[in-house]
């Protein structure tokens, strides 16, 4: 085993604190050692706590100066270093901090594992859309798993952003535009990445972010202003957070925008007031890349002076890539603008978890070659990540049910950019995740069918550009087939940071593609593949069957060919709203009701003169191979008191002829309040199976904290008066009813 070479007193006491860290019984004492750490340490190394700096070349935002990394390490002046991975690797510079600096402080390396490290999951969107917190929860497990054993300690995940405008290229790495959906799976995700114990070799440091509401930038552009109530912040954006902070998230990225006014990284309110002192966090902060630099651009800083006081003041602990902690903070001291208390406070946050990790103890543990060997595309990994994928493909159309295909079918035209692609099919921020372990459209439908089964491809035309000279070929094959699958939709680098689109149509001249395959009389099967929603108007009109299959990461093809040959039922259910047109967004299922709701044939009331006010595919909405019918929705009681339960049923019939997953949704609307509330919001839901003809009672349980918002002066209330009840299969196709809240000594409530 790799020993660690301590230095002097100073190194005993770091060895007590691995010792201490290692009784969890014993927080306390953990803190005593910290404290006694802290005195040893000048300001410079303190100061070096707080800093981090990317690996050279591997930059996930605008470059910095060029420094000697390693200089920097040995000099104590870096506490953690992103974006370099590989157990051998992470070793040789964790070498260096913990033998040449002078108190030998181990690094946090971070990454990016935001779905997979070496084995890629579906995007975290596509994820969303399984409805399966298990499963998710096992996703971010695997990820740790891999990417512990590759030296990571620490992943920027999970983002939590709730995301209402499709045109935001980051939609692609939360959980859509639900609050508590995305509140179900935030925490889940951090149980995932984080298990139960932080030392534990297999897990990894969780970061929640992009704090705050930074899926709410005006028009979809990424990096741009949010402007939103401080109700629709509390409402809507921050319930994921509060989750995964719940759930033990041990640290918190700031956002890059600026939240009415004030840049997140700079905001008092949202980092000290929200975060650490009204939710009690009690991991650290770091900000986004170069972010506490970006309140200079903002308007908000004078220079990098003020803005390293507007971050530490906030309570940003960690700076990632602004290097302004790194000459600021000191210059701040000598003026007397801070205290090395400010300092302190960061630099304890940081080392506990440090502690947390076991890395005090043994620095390398993570670094294991023999691990990344065998963990690294494990094939138990690759089979949960083929169960992931199918789990978060939704069927968004089958007329005649053209779906599922026979096996034996005598010959399929396969065409389209996706059909035969890797690289696009691992989506954005897929950490080491390699193209050539993808397993493609065109190989998962070759290996499924029978080997009498003729498969033609033809690729069609590129994913985005104007060129149709492929055109030709592509009909010729069609032509020759029984039928055509459409492999169709963005690019990796479509979706994900810095990636907003204007228009939502497939790109290029995919539509045109399709228009013209369409003319062949061939029943067409589309396979989506992409990062948001698209605006699918022609083809949900023309196309006889749709798959929305994201971008389902290394085992995309076998898992879109279960699929499509019926060896697994889809039940998918989308986690966002698909517009019907651009202009449309945002549109999402949680709007209110205005004062002159949507009337048929009347011109004065809150509609378009063009399009529909809804979107073309709702939230929660996703067909199956079988279909179900929902019927007797009941309460238990049709009023209740503020301390009461309410118990809503219903039953479910799988009347289809084969067996099928289901995912029943439950929202509320509170009818009458004193700050208006939203059409419909999602309270519960439960995926159930049930074989063919089976029904089943299904119910779930409410109370009166779960019907309650946040009121004009900011705190939690439950009004009483008349509120709604709805369960169905999504969020537009329900049965519904109503019961009472009573008037009781309700009043205002912190939550
Ligand atoms: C992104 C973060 C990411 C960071 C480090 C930034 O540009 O906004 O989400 O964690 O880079 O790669």
């Amino acid at each position: 085993m790799k020993k660690i070479s301590l230095v002097g007193i100073i190194c005993l006491v770091l060895l007590n604190i691995g010792v201490i860290a290692q009784d969890n019984s014993n927080k306390n004492k953990t803190d005593v050692r910290i404290d006694s750490l802290l005195q040893h340490m000048t300001l410079e190394e303190k100061i070096g706590q707080v800093t981090q700096y990317a690996w050279h070349m591997t930059m996930t935002g605008p470059e910095g100066k060029e420094i000697d990394l390693q200089q920097e390490i040995k000099n104590g002046k870096v506490g953690s270093v992103l974006n370099l991975s590989g157990a051998d690797e992470t070793y040789e510079i964790q070498k260096i901090a913990v033998e040449q600096s002078r108190l030998g402080i181990p690094i946090i390396f971070g990454l990016d594992v935001i779905h997979g490290y070496k084995t890629i999951f579906p995007i975290p969107l596509g994820e969303a859309a399984s409805w399966d917190i298990d499963a998710i929860e096992r996703s971010a497990r695997i990820a740790a798993s891999e990417a512990a054993a590759a030296g990571i300690h620490w992943t920027f995940a999970p983002m939590v952003d709730i995301a209402r405008d499709p045109r935001w290229g980051r939609i692609m790495e939360g959980a859509g535009e639900d609050p508590y959906l995305g509140a179900c799976i935030a925490a889940a995700r951090v149980r995932g990445f984080q298990g139960n114990d932080l030392s534990d070799p297999n897990t990894i440091l969780a970061c929640v972010k992009h704090y705050a509401a930074y899926g709410a930038a005006i028009a979809g552009r990424d990096y741009n202003t949010v402007d939103i109530s401080r109700q629709t912040l509390r409402g809507i954006y921050l319930p994921p957070f509060k989750a995964a902070v719940d759930a033990g998230a041990g640290s918190v990225m700031t956002s890059f925008n600026e939240l009415n006014g004030i840049p997140a990284t700079g905001s008092d309110f949202l980092i000290n007031e929200i975060l650490k002192n009204h939710w009690n966090f009690k991991g650290f902060v770091v900000s986004d890349w170069n972010a506490i630099r970006e309140m200079i651009a903002h308007g908000f800083a004078k220079d990098t002076y003020e803005a390293a006081l507007y971050a530490i003041h906030a309570g940003v602990d960690m700076d990632m890539m602004g290097m302004i902690y790194s000459t600021e903070l000191s210059n701040l001291l000598n003026d007397n603008i801070i205290t090395e208390n400010n300092i302190d406070e960061a630099v304890k946050r940081i080392l506990r978890t440090k502690v947390s990790l076991g890395l005090f103890r043994d620095p390398y543990k993570y670094c294991s070659t023999k691990r990344e060997h065998e963990l690294l595309l494990h094939p138990d990994h690759c089979e949960a990540a083929r169960d992931m994928a199918r789990k978060s493909i939704v069927l968004l159309k089958n007329e005649n049910n053209v779906l599922p295909l026979n096996k034996n079918i005598k010959s399929i035209a396969v065409i389209g950019p996706l059909a035969d692609n890797k690289d696009d099919l691992i989506g954005s921020w897929s950490a080491r995740g390699e193209g050539k372990d993808v397993i493609t459209l065109l190989a998962g439908i070759k290996s499924k069918v029978s080997p009498k089964t003729k498969v033609l491809f033809a690729k069609g035309c590129n994913i985005n550009d104007e060129d149709t000279s492929l055109f030709k070929k592509a009909i010729e094959t069609a032509e020759q087939a029984e039928i055509i699958i459409a492999a169709v939709g963005e690019s990796r680098d479509m979706s994900g940071e810095a990636a907003s689109r204007a228009y939502l149509d497939l790109p290029g001249v995919q539509n045109q593609l399709l228009r013209e395959l369409n003319k062949t009389g061939k029943p067409i099967i589309v396979v989506l593949a992409n990062g948001r929603p698209l605006v699918l108007t022609w083809m949900s009109e023309h196309i006889p069957a749709i798959l929305e299959t994201w971008l389902l990461g290394t085992q995309t093809g076998h898992a879109v060919a279960d699929v499509l040959f019926g060896d697994y039922n889809p039940s998918g259910k989308l986690p966002v709203s698909f517009p019907y047109a651009v202009g449309q967004i945002p549109v999402y299922y949680n709007h209110k009701s205005t004062g002159r709701p949507e009337v048929q044939n009347t011109r004065y009331c809150s509609k378009y003169l063009d399009i529909p006010n809804k979107p073309l595919y709702p939230f929660g909405y996703g067909l199956s191979y079988t279909t179900f019918a929902y019927s007797d929705l009941q309460l238990n009681k049709y009023e209740i008191l503020v301390n009461d339960t309410l118990y809503a049923s219903i039953n479910i019939k799988n009347t289809g002829e084969t067996a099928g997953e289901e995912t029943i949704q439950l929202y509320i609307r509170d009818v009458v309040a004193s700050l208006t509330r939203p059409v419909k919001e999602l309270k519960r839901f439960k995926k159930i199976m049930l074989d063919a003809g089976e029904c089943k009672e299904i119910g779930f349980t409410l109370s009166a904290a779960d019907l309650g918002f946040y009121n004009q002066n900011m705190n939690y209330t439950i009004e009483p008066g008349k509120f709604k009840i709805f369960i169905g299969t999504n969020s537009e196709n329900t049965l519904e009813t109503d019961f009472v809240l009573l008037p009781d000594s309700l009043s205002e409530t912190e939550k």
